[in-house]
């Protein structure tokens, strides 16, 4: 009877269920973990260093970031290195929950999956010696939704989090969505090539300073500047105060060529949007004159994009207020 039951069906029946068995931290909350943690991150909040500093804060002695609550029940690269090797001989490994309902979407064709939100919240700080311990339920699977990615279910787990005595010291609940890849909905920019009367959104501005305004004047009338040392003549860019030669104040602007080089480039794909064409190229540009620039470029796409290809600066007037330099294939006939 159970064909009869529609994958909806077969999914519900999964709410609730334990994903999977809990799992224990392999290590108690310690410094040296805490200590590279906050490196890592770039983190200087002292209370998570400077036992003096934490109990200033009100705390007994120093505490770990809260956004660490995930690395302390991590089962390391071994363990997930044996786990999936004993998957791979055959081992009934298969029988998790959260496993049953990744095959199910699986066979159904929703094949691909990404992580798409995640909200914690804490209980109290985890000190020096907490033990974590995990367990998860499968809160909720959502009916199949139209997303951008695809057609697919948002699946949700909440992951209880104890300490050594049992008591709850943080809850997580983390969502990813199973798809079917090429089922995803239209991209803006899509949308906006076709008749859609909606006005467009500007560019984003350029943070405009008395050091750099002279290039964004310059673009506006279609003119390629590069600052110059009106002591030495080097030229430099970004635009900067002084000269990193002689250290001289006093500049001028050089108009360039406008043809160059791609030093470098990178095509956005995503997120969209709706200000910009996709593909976005974005190039670093090596002029001629010898400095580099950041700045689109128009007429190739990924696979025509390459290293060392010749290019030449055009102009485009995005609005009343801004133009900007962007380049394209030198071979290309102008357009400007
Ligand atoms: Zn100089």
């Amino acid at each position: 009877m159970s064909g009869a039951l529609s994958l909806d069906d077969k999914l519900r029946a999964f709410v609730g269920q334990a994903s999977g068995p809990p799992t224990k931290g392999r290590h108690p909350v310690n410094e040296p973990m805490i200590t590279h943690w906050v490196e890592a991150m770039g983190d200087h909040n002292p209370v998570y260093v400077d036992a003096e500093a934490a109990e200033a804060a009100g705390f007994k002695g120093i505490i770990a970031p809260p956004t660490m609550l995930q690395a302390w029940i991590m089962r390391g690269l071994r363990a997930s290195l044996v786990s999936d090797a004993a998957r791979d001989a055959g081992a009934a490994t298969a029988d998790a929950p959260s496993d049953q309902v990744m095959a199910l979407l699986e066979e159904a064709g929703f094949t691909s999956v990404v992580a798409t939100n995640c909200d914690q919240h804490y209980e109290r700080p985890l000190v020096l010696g907490d033990l974590l311990e995990v367990s998860s339920v499968i809160d909720s699977i959502s009916g199949e939704k139209q997303t951008g990615l695809g057609i697919g279910h948002f699946i949700t787990n909440r992951l209880e989090y104890r300490d050594q005595r049992g008591e709850l010291v943080a809850t997580m609940r983390f969502r990813i969505l199973k798809f079917k890849p090429g089922t995803g909905t239209a991209a803006p920019a899509a949308v906006a090539a076709t008749e859609d009367p909606a006005p467009r959104p500007l560019r984003p501005r350029p943070a405009i300073t008395q050091d750099n305004s002279f290039f964004f004047e310059g673009a506006r009338q279609h003119k390629l500047l590069i600052q110059r040392c009106s002591n030495c003549g080097t030229l430099r860019h970004p635009p900067r105060p002084s000269c990193a030669v002689c250290r001289s104040f006093a500049w001028d602007t050089l108009e360039a060529s406008g043809k160059g080089t791609i030093f470098s480039f990178v095509v956005n794909h995503y997120p969209q949007v709706p200000a910009f064409d996709y593909p976005l190229v974005v190039a670093l540009v090596e002029l001629q004159e010898g400095t580099r620039l950041v700045a689109n470029v128009s007429g190739i796409i990924r696979e025509t994009a390459a290293i060392g290809m010749a290019v030449e600066a055009g102009f485009e007037d995005f609005d009343d207020e801004l133009s900007l330099p962007v380049f394209h294939p030198a071979d290309e006939t102008r357009t400007d």
